[in-house]
């Protein structure tokens, strides 16, 4: 396993290598830098069977800073150039795989190579190997399939009609978009400046060229997305999802919690069934200064009990100690733990843990498609906010198609009021026609979760059928290379 190093994508590969350890029936060779190699090494259990390999990699080569191996230290206005460094891993890859087919003997040479979205280029090294490769998208299938649709068909300007609306050319299916939905990165280039369309088209058409694409989706979810990428990319497609890390796991990919798990769940026990609003903007983004102050007071407005994980707004160093007299509402915090209508948790909760509570009633979220598939499998209906990435398109999926979100606000620079923020908590969490549709749409895809991953004799869900898929696809490959 080779994935990008961005923790967004780290963590679904390893969530993806605990699962596949727990059937006890491979071994996980996991490469990447000498960092990232170091952090995973240092919060894996001990005795854990991952074999990790180091490839050589100097960020001062390819003018970044000093150091800088993942997305987490690489200035955000320089990530397409941490994109297109990993271009030079190409002889060291080839290295690295020659090493581990002749090691083995030919006998047990890699069953597979699964590396991540941006490393497309690898299918020529596995080929000339005669070693099976797929490529693992952490994300959904329609968030992922609008995201690079819009890459691929620069620009959209032309084509936006007076309100801001445009439709892509190959996927109408996702009916119309709005300019306000182009990620930061997506409206520099569609005004011009494609710098990082170059750089992302030459590490996205090699897609063309792998055995196929596991992505950590539903079929029944997310077909529409799953269909776009049969036909435009035209290899195989296994959504083998969900694939997620549990908060144990989370834990040992180096995160710390912000709060005891005992505290949040006496506090969670304490809350009537279906009540609670537990809000969350995953693991990197913070929304701006006016809009946390505008969410603070539709928190505690709307008089539903939440738990909010905060941290410092953009602007503020997202590592420097929490002073929430600078960013929300005066004596906010001690007015809600007195009253025990919220907890504020700084930074990191114990997502799955609560999301799995019945106490929960909804998630406000970004989107990030871990927090959706986590909420969507305990059946918590979202309100959508989403910042960046794919994260606009997973709402409009969720909202549109699936009927299980209703959007609140977009980006961080929007302006947001807290009336309105109110409007939209009522309307979900309340007993109101839209707010009880969304719940029974969310129970129901819960189920078909559930279904998706059985794994019994006789009934196998779509997506344990996928993951088998794959693997003879795999073996299939390897036995005819063996001969
Ligand atoms: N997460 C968590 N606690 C937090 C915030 C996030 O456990 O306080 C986890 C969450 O359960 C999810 C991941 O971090 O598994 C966030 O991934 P997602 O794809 O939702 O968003 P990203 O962080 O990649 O933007």
């Amino acid at each position: 396993m080779f994935p990008f190093m961005a923790q967004g994508h780290i963590i679904p590969f390893l969530a993806l290598a605990f699962q596949l350890i727990k059937t006890n029936k491979y071994t996980i060779t996991f490469v990447n830098t000498h960092k990232n190699i170091n952090k995973l090494r240092s919060s894996l259990p001990p005795n854990s069977s991952f074999n990790l390999l180091e490839i050589p990699f100097n960020s001062s080569d390819h003018n970044l800073p000093p150091d800088t191996e993942n997305t987490d230290s690489v200035p955000y206005n320089m990530v397409p150039n941490l994109i297109e460094a990993t271009l030079s891993f190409k002889p060291h890859f080839s290295k690295l795989v020659s090493g581990l087919v002749s090691e083995e003997n030919g006998q047990r040479k890699p069953l597979c190579i699964i590396t991540g979205m941006f490393f497309g280029w690898c299918a020529e090294i596995a080929q000339e190997f005669g070693v099976f490769h797929a490529i693992f998208i952490g994300g959904g299938g329609f968030g992922f399939a609008c995201y690079y649709s819009l890459w691929m068909n620069l620009p959209h300007r032309n084509n936006t009609d007076s309100d801001g609306f445009f439709l892509l050319p190959d996927f109408p299916e996702a009916s119309r978009l709005h300019v306000t939905q182009l990620t930061d990165y997506l409206r520099v280039a569609d005004h011009g400046n494609d710098a990082f369309s170059v750089v992302l088209k030459k590490v996205l058409s090699p897609w063309k060229n792998v055995d196929g694409i596991l992505i950590n989706t539903v079929e029944e979810l997310d077909n529409i997305g799953l269909m776009y990428f049969r036909r435009e990319i035209g290899r195989q497609v296994w959504p083998i999802g969900p694939v997620l890390l549990s908060t144990g796991s989370q834990a040992r990919a180096g995160k710390e919690l912000g709060i005891s798990q005992d505290v949040c769940k006496n506090w969670l026990d304490s809350k009537p069934c279906s009540s609670v609003l537990y809000v969350s903007f995953g693991s990197q983004n913070t929304i701006a200064p006016s809009q946390m102050m505008e969410l603070a007071l539709a928190l505690e407005a709307s008089g539903k009990d939440f738990i909010w994980v905060v941290r410092p707004p953009v602007g503020f160093d997202i590592n420097s100690e929490f002073k929430a007299d600078e960013y929300l509402p005066e004596g906010f915090e001690e007015r809600i733990k007195i009253s025990r209508q919220g907890l504020v948790v700084h930074n990191w909760a114990p997502q799955v843990d609560i999301l799995s509570d019945k106490s929960v009633s909804a998630f406000l979220s970004h989107c990030g498609w871990n927090s959706v598939l986590e909420a969507l499998s305990h059946g918590v209906p979202i309100i959508g906010w989403p910042m960046a990435a794919e994260q606009f398109y997973n709402v409009k999926l969720l909202e549109e198609k699936i009927g299980v979100c209703v959007e609140v606000a977009r980006g961080k620079s929007c302006q947001v009021k807290h009336k309105e923020i109110v409007k939209i908590i009522e309307l979900v969490m309340d007993e109101t026609e839209k707010g009880k549709e969304m719940k029974r749409k969310a129970c129901e895809i819960k189920e078909t979760i559930e279904n998706a991953i059985k794994d019994e004799v006789n009934n196998k869900g779509s997506s344990t059928k996928a993951m088998d898929e794959f693997f003879n696809a795999a073996l299939t490959m390897r036995e005819s290379t063996i001969g």
